[in-house]
């Protein structure tokens, strides 16, 4: 029994993080028991259970929890795995890795705890997350205009837990007072469902509607869950109904979220809707920046060289997670060569994570797409005519061959019928001017990243 649900989280973690991170890290764990709440993991080496637990920790134990299986903590064990009787004697070495794990915070409510490095302070701001870190400064600010429901979306690793976090924080250090429950969708389901099976629904619903504060994390596990999804939405209204505050995230716009009921997702227009784009240049640039100062703390002997951090932001696709992952090895690398950390080394050292950031989206794919949602031909978008009917998703297509692709102006003009840089540089622009004041120029866009990177 297991193996299956380990098989079946592993599937998703495939799904969420893609396939080279599932090949590296995920694929190799096997897993051994799960008594005691504590999920045993076999790794084949150290660096992998420490990688594992730390990029991935969390979302093992909420997938656990999604599967129905009460799981606070993972443990790692590495060394060799009894494949046959001989090596049987071989005493494995346990390297426990404590988890971030569903406890008793000090309200004495139960959710998951927080993580004391996800504050307002570590969030670094730029053009795509600013609307969504305003409204969630705002309501952890608790002003006078508050928006609720607070929905925040967007792709994985863009920061919405993040946000979460530091809200919750905020909340409790101006009202030490404020009960505030942090919870993963699945985490309320599994809840919902032991509730269920003890017949003890009535301490569920009351331990939900006494909270100041609720936050639901990736709601979109909700979905589909008839049951739970009704006693979510009764939580859901009872707490709006007292002016509670309530704080939603998921991976995608209400709208989206199939399955969704659309009672709920009615209610969710009553509040705030905001979305975390996917990280640009800039962004990742600054969190880079912002996560080397942190990490050269901890390793004061590796020196990264110049140019090192803006090629990885240029290279390196738009989850945050996958940055961090990126920064994290090369000061990894750093502190077992002992010496400067080039651009070549980096190369080599974060070589899978910068191939599978590169195969996303190319450039061709992005002229499919925009022709056929324009439903204009290929020979005309490629071709020098002007008309605005094709210039127009002309300029599209190369905005996005420029914010989603890691090819150069003169690769992407060369790619659109040998065109000059200068004429990418001129579509990017316009694009940008025009996506803030035409709407449907900006939800196209959206639409069409949304299904190159899908
Ligand atoms: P999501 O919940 O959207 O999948 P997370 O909030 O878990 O993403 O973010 C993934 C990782 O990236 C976390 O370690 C988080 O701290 C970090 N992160 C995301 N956005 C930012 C940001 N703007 N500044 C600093 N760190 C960020
Ligand atoms: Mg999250």
């Amino acid at each position: 029994m297991g193996t299956d649900i380990w098989g079946k989280i592993q599937t998703k973690l495939n799904q969420e993080f893609g396939q080279d991170a599932y090949t590296n890290w995920i694929k190799p764990l096997t897993l051994v028991s799960t008594d005691a709440r504590v999920a045993v993991l076999q790794a084949p080496t150290a660096f992998i259970g420490n990688w594992v637990a730390r990029n991935y920790g969390d979302r093992i134990v909420a997938l656990f929890a999604g599967e129905g299986l009460a799981v606070d903590r993972l443990e790692f064990k590495t060394g060799a795995i009894n494949r046959t009787v001989a090596e049987n004697n071989a005493t494995p070495v346990v390297t426990k890795t404590q988890i971030p794990s569903i406890s008793r915070n000090k309200t004495g409510l139960p959710g998951a705890k927080l993580d004391s490095r996800c504050t307002f302070e570590t969030f670094v701001v730029g053009k795509p997350n600013e609307l969504a870190h305003a409204a969630a400064r705002r309501v952890a600010e608790g002003g006078p205009v508050s928006f609720n429901p607070l929905f925040l979306y967007g792709g994985v690793g863009l920061g919405k837990t993040h946000l979460m976090h530091a809200i919750a924080w905020e909340i409790q250090e101006r009202n030490p007072e404020a009960k505030v429950l942090y919870l993963s969708a699945e985490q309320f389901m599994y809840k919902f469902v032991q509730a269920l099976r003890f017949k003890d629904t009535i301490s569920f619903k009351e331990m939900f509607r006494s909270v100041d504060v609720l936050m639901v994390d990736d709601v979109q596990f909700i979905a589909g869950k008839d049951s739970t999804q009704d006693e979510f939405f009764h939580t859901f209204n009872a707490l709006i109904d007292q002016n509670k505050q309530i704080i939603l995230s998921a991976d995608r716009a209400p709208g989206e979220i199939e399955g969704l009921e659309e009672r709920i997702k009615s209610r969710l227009q009553w509040g705030l809707c905001v979305d975390l784009h996917p990280t640009d240049y800039e962004l990742r640039l600054g969190i880079l920046q912002s996560k080397a100062e942190q990490q050269a703390v901890l390793n004061p002997n590796v020196e990264i060289a110049d140019g090192v951090l803006e090629f990885v932001a240029h290279r390196v696709s738009s989850n945050v997670r996958v940055l961090e992952g990126a920064l994290i090895r090369l000061f990894a690398f750093g502190s077992l060569v002992g010496r400067q950390v080039t651009l070549d080394m980096a190369t080599e050292c974060l070589a899978d994570i910068l191939r599978a950031s590169d195969k996303k989206v190319t450039v061709d794919e992005i002229i499919r797409k925009v022709t056929d949602h324009y439903n204009i031909r290929m020979t005309d978008m490629l071709s020098p005519r002007r008309a605005r009917s094709v210039a127009r998703p002309r300029q599209m297509a190369m905005y996005l061959a420029k914010k989603l692709t890691s090819k150069s102006l003169p690769e992407i003009g060369r790619r659109f019928g040998g065109r000059d840089h200068t004429t990418v540089i001129h579509a990017v622009k316009k694009i940008e001017e025009l996506r803030s004041v035409d709407n449907q120029i900006a939800e196209d866009l959206e639409l069409l990243r949304r299904m190159l990177e899908a």
